[in-house]
């Protein structure tokens, strides 16, 4: 069997204020580390010609300008907060240039709310403005092939709502998470890689993220050589996080690359 190649770039890894927040505030984050500025989370996946990003939020275009990315073949979406999807009217632009609507996959509730929300991405609004996505719904523990990615959703208990986690070859990726069932961590055994949701690090009141006693009860289960954390609060900086965690335990930062296998 070959084994196929890919790339995962952290387009984002900050909460859902992203660091600094508006007015710059920076909370407890250095404001002289560039790895303390975080945009809202969001990854892209690379493999071969294909490009497919997770989440458009509202730093997307930002985004993907900074990592020079001029094609996306997909979208997909974790779950319809805010923070990943605000800015879903920018695949709007790569439409008015390539005439071809944007594959996106969502789960069943997902696709619903953000049918409800931008109905204009999804439906003729006027005679100037044409639908620009096609629609695509995810069944969570069903194999996905987009454009020979593939990758594996399930879903996550997200506090007061949902959201959907993906393994994708020997990468995970649990942003949005408060805690995980069986069916989501044994598919996650066996990741290399893990991207996995850290809002703080000691609070124990979570209500919706995990922090990082329930992260390290559930890498107990899952056993990934390598985690980065995402979706920061501005209470966490990043040398200090360095400093304090075991090796294998990272930061994330934006612009990180993790290399991916499918075998
Ligand atoms: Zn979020
Ligand atoms: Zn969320």
């Amino acid at each position: 069997m070959t084994v196929q190649m890919g790339e995962v770039i952290v387009l984002g890894c900050g909460c859902s204020k992203g660091t600094p927040q508006i007015g710059n505030y920076w909370g407890k984050c250095d404001p002289t580390e560039p790895k303390n500025n975080r945009t809202r989370p969001s990854i892209a996946i690379k493999k071969d010609d294909t490009t497919i990003v997770i989440d458009t939020g509202p730093d997307f275009r930002t985004q993907i300008n900074r990592e020079n990315i001029t094609k996306i073949d997909a979208v997909v979406y974790t779950h319809t907060h805010s923070d990943h999807v605000a800015c879903i009217d920018e695949l709007r632009a790569l439409y008015d240039r390539t005439k071809e609507r944007m594959p996106l996959y969502a789960d069943a509730a997902s696709l619903q709310d953000l049918k409800s929300r931008f109905s204009f991405v999804f439906e003729q609004s006027s005679i100037l403005y044409a639908p620009v996505v096609e629609p695509y719904e995810i069944t969570p523990q069903t194999p996905m092939n987009i454009h020979g990615v593939e990758m594996i959703p399930f879903t996550q208990d997200h506090g007061l709502s949902t959201s959907l986690g993906f393994r994708i070859g020997d990468f995970g990726y649990s942003t949005d998470m408060i805690n995980l069932d069986d069916t989501a961590i044994n598919t996650l055994k066996g990741i290399k890689t893990w991207v996995v949701d850290c809002a703080n690090l000691y609070d124990e009141r979570i209500f919706v993220h995990a922090n990082l006693k329930r992260v390290l009860e559930l890498q107990e289960k899952i056993n990934a050589k390598q985690l980065y954390l995402t979706h920061m609060k501005a209470n966490l900086d990043y040398q200090t996080l360095c400093r304090e965690l075991p090796a294998h335990i990272r930061p994330g930062f934006d612009g990180l690359r993790i290399s991916v296998t499918w075998d």
